[in-house]
């Protein structure tokens, strides 16, 4: 998509401190950390939030959430980690580009705010 933010950054248009990246997926640092450790994961692909994530996206997004629990890891905060995923603009997303928030090394309240 040409105006999206993190479209630009997953084609190297805008630069990101980047942790992981195959053909598929980016993962990079959130320019505005909640936490110790905060990286984002996004698919390369353009999809706009969780609620349009189609049948053909499914494997996609599932190895998505599954590097998020390998580079938590990798990232020394194996041992608990907040994901995320804000769904409109009602739940705090600011970015149409889904991305799933991974945060640690403090401890996490519930009920999240
Ligand atoms: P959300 O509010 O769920 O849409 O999350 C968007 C996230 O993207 C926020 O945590 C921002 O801090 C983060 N963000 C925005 N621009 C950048 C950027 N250029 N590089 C890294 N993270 C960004
Ligand atoms: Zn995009």
């Amino acid at each position: 998509m040409n105006d999206c933010l993190f479209c630009k950054i997953a084609k190297g248009e805008i630069p990101a401190n980047k942790l992981y990246e195959d053909d598929d997926l980016l993962a990079f640092w959130d320019i505005s950390p909640q936490a110790p450790k905060h990286f984002l994961i996004i698919p390369k692909k353009h999809i706009k939030d969780p609620a349009s994530v189609g049948a053909d996206d499914a494997a996609l997004i599932g190895t998505l959430i599954r590097k998020a629990g390998e580079l938590a890891a990798e990232n020394g905060i194996g041992n608990g980690f907040r994901l995320v995923f804000n769904n409109g603009a009602e739940a705090g997303q600011t970015v149409f580009h889904i991305h799933l928030h991974v945060l640690g090394g403090r401890p996490m309240a519930w009920p999240p705010g």
